[in-house]
């Protein structure tokens, strides 16, 4: 294993001391080893120190070790994967390009683009998400049907 880098400023991780769990506890920098198996090999997470008494956790850039987000637990985790899935649909499918699809999630969970990142939401935004990308999904296919069916009538 190289390393590109080393920590010239200092030896602090990015988000150690700063990044809290939802619980109050900090939250510790460590290999993702043992976290959940979809992970690759190496990755990094922030686990709340109390952890496995708290099971809450949130995966660190590769690269920059920033947290991907909030740290959330087994729940919050499975909902927010399926709103990245569903979410993601909607410019895989091809029927709305991928920042019209980002600027779209920023009105949904009514954060500035910026902040739209479904990694910070909770609960109930991951519900919104998820509903509102398969209702925006489902429109946009059948408006594109009833197109389809114009220019092939005529
Ligand atoms: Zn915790």
């Amino acid at each position: 294993m190289s390393k590109k880098s080393k920590h010239g400023r200092s030896s602090v991780l990015p988000g150690s001391g700063r990044l809290r769990c939802h619980c109050g506890s900090p939250a510790i920098l460590r290999s993702a080893e043992g976290l959940c198996r979809t992970h690759r090999p190496g990755a990094m997470a922030y686990v709340c120190s109390r952890y496995p008494a708290c099971d809450s956790f949130v995966m660190a850039h590769p690269d920059t070790l920033e947290p991907m987000g909030s740290l959330a637990g087994s729940k919050l985790r499975r909902l927010r994967y399926e709103a990245h899935q569903q979410f993601n649909r909607l410019y895989e499918s091809g029927l709305m390009s991928k920042k019209s699809a980002y600027l779209w999630l920023s009105v949904v969970v009514q954060a500035p683009m910026s902040h739209a990142h479904i990694g910070h939401l909770g609960d109930y935004y991951c519900q919104v998400v998820i509903d509102e990308s398969r209702k925006l999904l489902q429109e946009r296919m059948e408006q594109q049907n009833k197109l389809r069916k114009v220019s092939g009538g005529a």
